[in-house]
């Protein structure tokens, strides 16, 4: 190689190197190792592994962030029991915490209605609440004063009333059950005589198959099946009254969420919404042949509650809900939002999915 030549190459090779080094340098900075609490346990359905779940979440972030934002995941119990998540998110011991909003009632009685309402929003709802009904702005005024940043993660679509031990026939059945139900749908239950326990979900079939609770609900036919709640109880109520949508929420620490450059997230807030679709899309693809499954070869009676039972349902929610709004100026508020929204969206259904699904199925 002439001289010229090799200085020419030499000094093409250092630009070259230089290129190469200065985003190395900027990405070394630029990299994150978080960690997120799930307040499920490890092999739960839905809310572990699968579409859309919170492990898929963090396998997608790594991916786009081309190992940037590295986070690693815990299940309940690992590092933290899973109610935990809110005080240690918030304490900044952990960046992310994967669950569901209305764990926190005890903290703020308002997140309940970042989770499901009964008689309120499905999945096509509550996102439209979410994204462009002023939903999720008000979820983080409502957890700003706790230094937390909250997004949908995840959906599993309308839920089943859930399983029993024995038949449900008039409303007073319901009066001396011991039943797990978390969220607003428990306030109701609890009017109606029921023993309330919010087990999470990895204490949900060992408490029904031991008789330690008499009724249960979960998600719905493809996510109980694979937790066996078949195995413990066969009378199976399918009327979506009490969880018409349900909200996995993304919890993140303000401080931590602060430092992300845009770029990231951005990534984190695309992959929630991915996962919020193929969570519920993963769903609603399964759940019509688990429930011919469950019903054909396990012996299950599924039906629809009694038309009567759901009207006293629906009255005793609209006195729960107004009761306890009034006792928690917060909770007025997010009610109220709630409520408008949902009664437009409401208006709008009933001209175009209510004709549509009656049309279907005459
Ligand atoms: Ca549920």
């Amino acid at each position: 190689m002439k001289r010229r030549e090799f200085l020419t190459a030499s000094v093409a090779g250092a630009a070259a190197g230089s290129t190469l080094a200065m985003p190395s340098i900027a990405r070394a900075k630029d990299s994150f190792n978080w960690k997120m609490t799930n307040m499920y346990p490890a092999g739960a359905p839905f809310y572990t592994v699968g579409p859309g779940s919170p492990t898929d979440f963090c396998e997608r972030v790594k991916e786009m962030s081309g190992g940037r934002l590295n986070i690693k995941i815990f299940a309940a119990n690992e590092l933290i029991p899973p109610k935990e998540g809110f005080d240690a998110v918030r304490a900044g011991t952990i960046e992310m915490n994967a669950g569901n909003a209305y764990y926190w009632a005890g903290k703020i009685f308002a997140a309940q209605y970042f989770t499901t309402v009964p008689f309120g929003l499905n999945f096509q709802g509550v996102n439209a609440w979410m994204y462009h009904g002023g939903g999720l702005e008000l979820w983080n005024e409502v957890y700003k004063p706790y230094g937390l940043v909250a997004m949908p993660m995840g959906n599993t679509g309308i839920q089943m009333t859930g399983w029993f031990k024995k038949p449900i026939k008039s409303i007073e059945d319901f009066s001396g059950l011991k039943m797990r139900i978390p969220g607003l749908a428990g306030k109701v239950y609890e009017k109606l005589g029921v023993n309330v326990k919010l087990l999470p979900g990895g204490e949900i079939f060992p408490a029904l198959e031991r008789g330690v609770i008499d009724a249960a609900e979960f998600v719905g036919p493809f996510q109980d099946r694979r937790m066996g709640l078949h195995k413990a109880a066969k009378y199976y109520y399918t009327t979506g009254w009490h969880e018409p949508s349900n909200v996995t929420e993304l919890m993140i620490n303000a401080k931590a969420w602060a430092t992300l450059p845009k770029d990231l997230q951005a990534i984190v807030k695309s992959c929630a919404q991915a996962c919020n679709l193929d969570s519920h899309s993963w769903s609603e693809a399964n759940n019509a042949d688990a429930l011919t499954d469950l019903v054909k070869n396990h012996g299950v009676i599924a039906q629809s509650l009694p038309q009567d039972i759901v009207v006293k349902l629906k009255s005793i929610t609209d006195e729960v809900l107004t009761e306890k709004a009034k006792a928690d100026p917060l909770t007025q508020k997010v009610h109220d939002h709630f409520m408008a929204f949902r009664d437009k969206h409401r208006s709008w259904a009933a001209i175009s999915e209510k004709p549509f699904h009656t049309l279907i199925s005459s």
